[in-house]
């Protein structure tokens, strides 16, 4: 068999910070295959977007990364510089949390697409790049006259589609997006991750979608990764995991977001008090058990282990458990 596009191994990103070492990334596992959307899920701080800088060893330097990424086969956080410059060239390119404000506001937009063409491709001339160009915006749904826009003129969405456009203008083997969308309305984001996703199944890439939203992500994602304080909680096919979570905390996020245009579901309470533990200070035992429904004794003296059940795998020692209904008191 070959080797899969993106294999994650037992990755752990430590960040040395003033006030001690933060463990943001704790032994994750994940593979992207070639043509497969693959999404992580999990709120802020549960360090996702700590995962997506190691695909291309973009950490920041205050980071101690362990582990195995495996693009192609080949580790990218061994590599040589030349090796890992050709990866990052035209292997996997990042849309990163926030993208949209790096745009550069004195040019114009169809210049900031053709830079990554002018500077990976030797030799192409001025006609062929401004016809790759215009094929690039008409291909996120842009009409390539635009490309003489300057980012003021467009939309939130709109930039979001050239940030996108210039994501696949060296047509990458990988996308790795994270939160792409966030700054967007409902309306334009659901728009913008279809075109992403239409893309990513025509080329056949691989592509990892982060998203703190569970219901975003189970209508594009083959499989889902669910990351809580930095490991991974559950995984398994992007359907179950949102309609079928085994793990509390997948549930907890399903309910939490609301499917787009469910009318009764908008209603439904985000049910998720509290807030992901401080990295640094972890509770001993399940660290999502301060805020499980679900937690007991047996929950406490460690971490659980991810366990196989069937196609998915989830780290909690409750699973199987009778889940106990509120009852009222018999009289
Ligand atoms: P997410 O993308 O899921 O919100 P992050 O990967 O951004 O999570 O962050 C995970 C944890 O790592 C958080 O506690 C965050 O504060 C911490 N963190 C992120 N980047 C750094 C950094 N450069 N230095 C120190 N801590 C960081
Ligand atoms: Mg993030």
């Amino acid at each position: 068999m070959s080797d899969p596009l993106l294999a994650i191994r037992d990755l752990h990103v430590t960040y040395a910070t003033g006030e001690g070492a933060l463990p943001a990334v704790r032994g994750v596992d994940l593979t992207v295959a070639r043509g497969q959307i693959v999404g992580v899920a999990g709120e802020s701080g549960c360090g996702k977007s700590t995962l997506a800088s190691t695909v291309l060893r973009l950490q920041p330097t205050n980071a101690t990364v362990t582990g195995e990424v495996l693009f192609d086969g080949r580790d990218v956080l061994t590599m040589r510089w030349g090796d890992l410059r050709a990866v990052r060239w035209s292997g996997a390119s990042i849309v990163f949390q926030g993208a949209l404000h790096s745009l550069n506001p004195v040019h114009r937009i169809g210049a900031q697409i053709a830079e990554p063409i002018l500077v990976h491709t030797e030799g192409l001339g001025d006609e062929r790049i401004r016809s790759r160009v215009g094929e690039l915006l008409d291909q996120v749904g842009l009409d390539p006259a635009r490309a003489r826009a300057y980012p003021h003129q467009l939309s939130g969405g709109q930039k979001q589609r050239v940030m996108i456009a210039m994501a696949l203008a060296c047509d990458p083997e990988l996308v790795v997006a994270d939160e792409p969308t966030t700054a967007l309305d409902v309306m334009v984001q659901a728009q913008v991750l279809n075109v992403l996703s239409d893309l990513v199944r025509e080329r056949e890439v691989g592509m990892m979608m982060i998203s703190h939203d569970l219901s975003v992500l189970a209508d594009l994602c083959d499989r889902i990764t669910v990351m809580y304080a930095g490991r991974v909680v559950e995984e398994g096919p992007a359907k179950q995991i949102f309609s079928e979570p085994l793990h509390p905390y997948s549930g907890a996020l399903s309910a939490a977001f609301p499917r787009v245009g469910d009318p009764a579901a908008r209603f439904a309470p985000a049910g998720l008090p509290g807030d992901p533990p401080d990295a640094r200070n972890l509770p001993g035992g399940c660290s999502f058990a301060p805020r499980c429904p679900r937690a007991a004794e047996v929950c406490l003296p460690a971490e659980p282990e991810l366990m196989a059940y069937d196609d998915r795998a989830a780290a909690c020692v409750r699973i199987g458990d009778p889940v106990e209904e509120p009852q009222e008191a018999a009289s």
